[in-house]
């Protein structure tokens, strides 16, 4: 019972409901009070952050490293960069974005204009997850501030040298008394999901996705839910064969070691054609990685040992390793698995069935490529799906007919880095977007305003309806 009592104040220690109710109360009256809402403030805020990515770039990557031992060039290409551009982006855009937008107003309202005005929305909540512990904090914080809101920021506990990171660094950069960070995991997490935010973006996965969204049901609040998903790759047998190859490692094993939310999830392709997809994939793996793949330092490893136990699940379901052909290693005791392509996995094995988030890669095959069509549409919708080919009439028949929260021709992964794109999901992979001003859009009220003059003041609408009047009608 003591064991029980000390766990319990530690629990308080940490952050409970109260804890969280004080803090957006807080919040709530700094933003009341206009604090956030000026171009200075928000620029400030914005250039701290741009300026604690490059001051603090050693200690970032060195956080990187410890959760995940990304390897610095895919730290600094997928997370630090990333942000940096999209901060800058924000600096540079944000007196045009905050503009009022002229509209076109209808006859009948005449003498009139109209404007739509983005105001920022209040007080939001960020969740973040993992995988891109800083990334998938900063950016969607980047669009927040932008907006002018005030900001909490939970990062993901599974990460916590980044998370623990975050919290020290951001109060030396940006404005403490508007924007926080809660460390923590679940119980943080449920305590500021019970209080009233005006905006909650969440990234993660869809379970909890489901209990965001419930929570913010009770206050009305908008959500943006960037989950995942099994995101495809489609290969046709008249591409570049190594190019492919190289794109479809780099977004599978170079990014973050399949842990991505848009990494190559599963590969479609013909019966004839897989032999040499294989082969070739084998050829570069080999060049990226060397002839033991597992130890090398530059795939990150498996987040901690319960993601491990869950992917060697997936390795280990019946009849599963007779399908390997190409890897399959495991080293539990420093969390890598071996860049592993499986062919031919029956679709109902968990491997078709479940987000893989790691680095197994299965390839299915079909008779015509033509039959990859009904295989994602037996799928939820995917948060991004992939296509490789020259046929222009595929690239065509695959953006007409496939649905997925965005698509990539002849690469993969790669859409994330262009922030005139919304980024984002459809259905069970997602629902509203972000990246450059998307982000702001996400955290603005478009509110309509519409000016009336007194001069003129002539209008059928008045009564009496008189017959002149509905002559005229
Ligand atoms: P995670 O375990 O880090 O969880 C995400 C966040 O939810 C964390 O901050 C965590 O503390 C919080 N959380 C966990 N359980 C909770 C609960 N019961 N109540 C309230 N909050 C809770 O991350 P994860 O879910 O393992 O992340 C992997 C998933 O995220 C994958 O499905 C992946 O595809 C998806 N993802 C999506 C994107 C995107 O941008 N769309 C990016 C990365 C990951």
């Amino acid at each position: 019972s003591a064991a029980l009592s000390s766990m319990a104040e530690e629990r308080k220690i940490s952050f409970d409901a109260d804890d969280a109710a004080l803090l957006v109360e807080e919040l709530r009256g700094r933003f009341n009070l206009g604090r956030t809402k000026s171009y200075e403030w928000r620029v400030t805020q914005l250039k701290g952050i741009s300026k604690m990515i490059d001051e603090r770039e050693k200690e970032i990557l060195e956080a990187l490293q410890k959760d995940l031992s990304k390897p610095e060039i895919e730290a600094f290409l997928t997370e630090i960069n990333l942000l940096s551009s999209s901060c800058k982006l924000a600096i540079k855009e944000l007196k045009h974005w905050m503009m009022p937008k002229k509209v076109k107003t209808p006859l009948l309202t005449f003498p009139s204009s109209a404007e739509i005005v983005s105001e920022p929305l209040g007080v939001v909540l960020i969740i973040s997850a993992w995988n891109f512990p800083l990334l998938l904090s900063l950016d969607p914080v980047i669009g927040a501030i932008a907006a002018g809101n005030a900001v909490v920021l939970k990062p993901s506990e599974l990460a916590p040298a980044t998370s623990s990171l975050l919290s020290n660094l951001l109060p030396k950069y940006v404005d403490n008394a508007a924007i926080r960070v809660i460390e923590g995991g679940v119980s943080e997490a449920s305590a500021l999901l019970v209080q009233k935010w005006d905006k909650i973006l969440y990234t993660g996965g869809r379970q909890v996705g489901k209990i965001v969204m419930a929570a913010a049901t009770e206050h009305l609040t908008p959500v943006v839910l960037e989950l995942g998903g099994k995101c495809p790759t489609v290969v046709d047998s008249n591409v570049d064969l190594r190019v492919t190859a190289r794109r479809i490692i780099t977004g599978k094993w170079a990014c973050n070691n399949g842990q991505a939310c848009i990494g190559v999830d599963y590969i479609i392709t013909t019966k004839d054609f897989a032999p040499k997809l294989i082969d070739a994939l084998r050829r570069e793996i080999e060049k990226f990685f060397g002839k033991d793949p597992i130890v090398s330092k530059d795939t990150s490893r498996i987040v901690n040992l319960s993601h491990f136990t869950r992917l060697t699940k997936l390795l280990n379901e019946d009849g599963i390793s007779s399908k390997i052909v190409l890897g399959g290693q495991t080293d539990e005791n420093n969390l890598k698995i071996a860049p592993t392509i499986l062919l031919d996995v029956p679709e109902d094995s968990l491997l078709m069935t479940e987000e893989i988030f790691g680095p197994l890669l299965p390839i299915i095959t079909v008779q015509r490529l033509e039959d990859c069509f009904n295989l994602i549409k037996s799928k939820p919708k995917p948060l991004a799906a992939y296509l490789f080919t020259k046929d222009r009439q595929l690239k065509k028949k695959f953006i007409d007919n496939v649905s997925a929260g965005g698509m990539l021709i002849n690469d993969t992964a790669l859409h994330f880095t262009v922030p005139t794109l919304p980024f984002g999901g459809v259905e069970e992979s997602g629902m509203g977007s972000y990246h450059g001003k998307f982000s702001f859009e996400a955290f603005s009220h478009k509110k309509a305003v519409f000016h009336r003059f007194f001069l003129g003041d002539q209008s059928i609408r008045y009564p009496p309806y008189t017959p002149t009047k509905t002559k005229i009608l």
